[in-house]
């Protein structure tokens, strides 16, 4: 199921930051064993009243440099128009409407989006009759809020969520979708068109001015694949801030539209904190993932390299060493179709079932020599486990005590599953019930 997506836009100290962390709540409080990936995020799920959706707060992308500060925020806006399904305006209720906001309101008008004006320090009643200026701005009725103390961010997510369908149909192209996703820079629409085989450059468009397809179709063997948005990819800006937004935002859509991610990481980089938050991403959402090891050609290279590397990567990747990994060089070609084939072999992975009795037989002696263990002593037992759906595979573990099992038990579970069955790059996950 596709998710919605709601950006947050404004000008800096309107008070952004503060919605978004109010929004989500507790949600992002989930502490990771990966420690601070989760944290400094600036894009998360939440959810009202049973609908879920994605958001992003473009307050997180604000240049250092004052003089490009306007720049960014017209092109985030820009990008929040193209790509969002709601736009949540943020202006400042205490400070007024200011030349910015104006500006910012003319990019929103123009575009059949649905645009939400919050005008937020609204900490009171009180102050709720200044509203009248904000009219002004042609974007409809403003809705006061107090982010700060809370103050009718309920009645504003009515507002945001009104449309979103619960049951929204899946698309049903039987075609094996692939996003190719990562850090600016690392070479993802090198790759793409290497696989592609066009030479041509890539175009320096400002964003919002492409209209082309979104998708790239890879004929491979007579088999169409989808290269998920990679006009995406073209997307260009001077401002760093900018074009790490777009990543992210691109990164959150074609996500939720592939069914396998490959994740490009730059060799003489290694994997960096902003590498694993998009591994991170695409696993939350329970889709398969490859890692690709890009610019291959500039590393000094011996016998032991490869090996030695992929050790150091595996490493840093901790919970995530499920997933596996290869070396390529979008520049010279190096490997690149052997990206391909990794996909469709962890593509059929996540497809993979495995068979009650095999599951019963090899796990149900692990668990023999390992029984589960509550804190009190209490006995758990596990009877019976069975493979109940797959992409993602999910596995349901019939126990008297479901909620006794802890953390390292689950992890013990997860990585004798994977020591029989392999599920290499696939997200699996363990249900616990009780035995009736
Ligand atoms: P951003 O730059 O738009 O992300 O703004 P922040 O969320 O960082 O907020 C800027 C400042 O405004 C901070 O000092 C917040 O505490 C304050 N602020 C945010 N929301 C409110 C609010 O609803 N009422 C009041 N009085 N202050 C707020
Ligand atoms: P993107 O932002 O991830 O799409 O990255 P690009 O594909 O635009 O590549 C960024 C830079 O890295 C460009 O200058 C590319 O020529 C260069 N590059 C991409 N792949 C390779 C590679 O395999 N080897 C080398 N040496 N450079 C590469």
């Amino acid at each position: 199921m596709s998710r919605w997506l709601v950006a947050i836009v404004g000008r800096p100290n309107v008070g952004k930051s503060t919605l978004f962390n109010r929004i989500i709540g507790q949600r992002d409080a989930i502490v990771h064993d990966l420690p601070g990936v989760t944290r400094d995020r600036h894009y998360a799920e939440a959810d009202w009243a049973g609908k879920t959706f994605s958001i992003v707060d473009t307050g997180g992308y604000v240049p250092a440099s004052e003089d490009v500060i306007e720049i960014a925020i017209r092109e985030q806006a820009e990008v929040a128009i193209n790509e969002a399904d709601v736009v949540m305006f943020v202006v400042d209720g205490e400070a007024g409407l200011l030349p910015t906001d104006i500006e910012i309101a003319e990019i929103l008008r123009k575009a059949e989006k649905k645009v939400v004006l919050i005008v937020n320090k609204i900490d009171s009643e009180k102050r709720e009759p200044s509203l009248g200026e904000f009219y002004k701005l042609g974007l409809g009725e403003p809705i006061p809020t107090s982010a700060l103390v809370g103050r009718k961010v309920g009645d504003l997510l009515d507002v945001v969520t009104g449309d979103f369908n619960v049951s929204e149909t899946q698309e049903s192209d039987p075609r094996l979708k692939i996003a190719i996703i990562g850090k600016p820079n690392v070479g993802k629409s090198s790759l793409v068109n290497a696989l592609l085989q066009e030479e041509r450059n890539i175009v320096t468009d400002m964003p919002g001015t492409t209209r082309d397809p979104i998708d790239a179709i890879l004929k491979y063997y007579g088999e169409e694949i989808v290269l998920v948005d990679t006009a995406g990819l073209r997307r260009k800006s001077k401002v760093k801030e900018s074009i790490e937004f777009f990543s992210t935002v691109r990164a959150l859509k074609s996500i939720e539209r592939c069914d396998v991610a490959v994740v490009v990481i730059d060799a003489q980089q290694g994997l960096e904190h902003q590498d694993l938050r998009i591994i991170e991403t695409a696993i939350e959402r329970k889709r398969a993932v490859v890692i690709v090891v890009n610019k291959w050609d500039l590393i000094e290279k011996d016998e032991t390299t490869a090996k030695t590397l992929e050790k150091a990567l595996k490493g840093k990747l901790r919970i995530y060493d499920f997933i596996p990994l290869m070396f390529i060089s979008a520049l010279t070609k190096q490997r690149i179709y052997k990206v391909v084939e990794l996909v469709k072999k962890v593509d059929i992975e996540q497809n993979k079932r495995v068979s009650t009795s095999e599951l019963n037989d090899l796990l149900g002696a692990d668990i023999k020599a390992f029984p589960p263990r509550s804190r009190s002593g209490k006995e758990i037992k596990v009877n019976y486990v069975t493979q109940v759906n797959s992409k993602p595979p999910v596995f349901a573990f019939f126990c008297n005590e479901p909620k006794l099992i802890d953390d390292n038990y689950r992890r013990y579970l997860e990585n004798k599953i994977r020591e029989h069955f392999r599920f290499d790059g696939v997200p699996v996950v363990l249900s616990f019930k009780s035995k009736n």
